[in-house]
């Protein structure tokens, strides 16, 4: 292995003077056994390609292109784009692309990607578009396999929190919707250059193949989920009242909620999965 990117991230940073960009996120891995156990487990092989997140100064990358078939690399920052150019550009198997992973139709960039192997998503991810990023590739409809992720701890108790605690909302609901979700080891912030001031964790996430529950219509679903949390102190009734894209009556609304078998005053963190689905079905129909 050429350590150079791997476990040299200290010297690349000093080697070309990388001032990390707080803008952009940027907390660099510098410990190669953290580099070595998120490779271990996104379970990537040779037949695979992955999707590398904001390669940085291309650490996490050189382990990827080890152990994967394909390593797409997507990095929003300009000027890193010379450091990854000499630190794994040389990689036949390593493609670096300087764009927003935001503004990236990630469908498109992974066509033809399918056939064979496993399409997987391997990222230490900028903290500041962490839900974004998450949610548009659950919502993507790209043909992803499974998502290991480096995010921030608190970001991680919202994916895995269960109905009824603080943490509980429309992540927490996408996440389980969507993929089996596992944490997979934590990391302190020593472990970064510079470091962050909060811990990290990552996550592994399967990407499921049929949701664990069925709703008729999975946009109202997920419109529901929304409402009910985007005023998390107000009631589910008055929640969803308000959201613009639910047009139902108060009257409906609230004999829907009666018939989950719920009071009125219930609030949206209250409700596991499978009562949404059946809330929506109910609201749908
Ligand atoms: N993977 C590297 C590592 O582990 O050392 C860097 C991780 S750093 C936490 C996040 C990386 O994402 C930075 O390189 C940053 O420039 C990049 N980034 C930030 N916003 C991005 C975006 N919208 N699209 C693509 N990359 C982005």
């Amino acid at each position: 292995m050429d350590r150079s990117a791997g476990g040299g991230t200290a010297a690349v940073i000093r080697k070309y003077d990388v001032r990390a960009q707080k803008k952009y996120g940027q907390n660099f891995l510098r410990d190669e056994n953290v580099l070595r156990r998120i490779v271990e487990a996104s379970e990537v092989t040779k037949e695979d390609t992955v999707l590398e997140i904001g390669p940085g100064t291309g650490a996490l990358t050189a382990f990827l292109s080890e152990s994967a078939g394909e390593v797409i690399a997507v990095e929003i920052d300009k000027k890193l784009i010379p450091v990854l150019e000499e630190s794994v550009g040389q990689r036949e198997n390593v493609r670096i692309i300087n764009a927003d992973i935001l503004k990236t139709d990630i469908r498109e960039l992974l066509i033809g990607r399918e056939q064979g192997g496993c399409i997987r998503v391997v990222a230490n991810l900028p903290y500041y578009i962490t839900t974004p990023v998450i949610m548009g590739l659950l919502e993507s409809e790209a043909p992803i396999d499974s998502m290991t992720v480096m995010v921030q701890k608190e970001v991680a108790d919202r994916m895995l929190s269960l109905p009824g605690k603080k943490t509980y909302g429309a992540l927490s609901l996408a996440v389980s919707y969507h993929t089996e979700a596992r944490a997979v080891m934590e990391v302190p912030p020593e472990c970064f250059i510079p470091r962050p001031k909060v811990s990290s964790t990552v996550m592994h996430l399967k990407v499921r193949r049929e949701p664990p529950v069925r709703a008729a219509d999975e946009k109202l679903l997920f419109d529901i989920i929304r409402a009910s949390f985007n005023q998390r102190r107000k009631t589910l009734a008055n929640g969803l009242k308000n959201y613009p894209g639910i047009t139902c009556s108060m009257d409906r609304i609230v004999e829907a909620i009666e018939l989950l078998g719920k009071g009125t005053t219930v609030r949206g963190e209250q409700l596991s999965l499978e009562e949404f689905a059946r809330l929506s079905d109910l609201l749908g129909k």
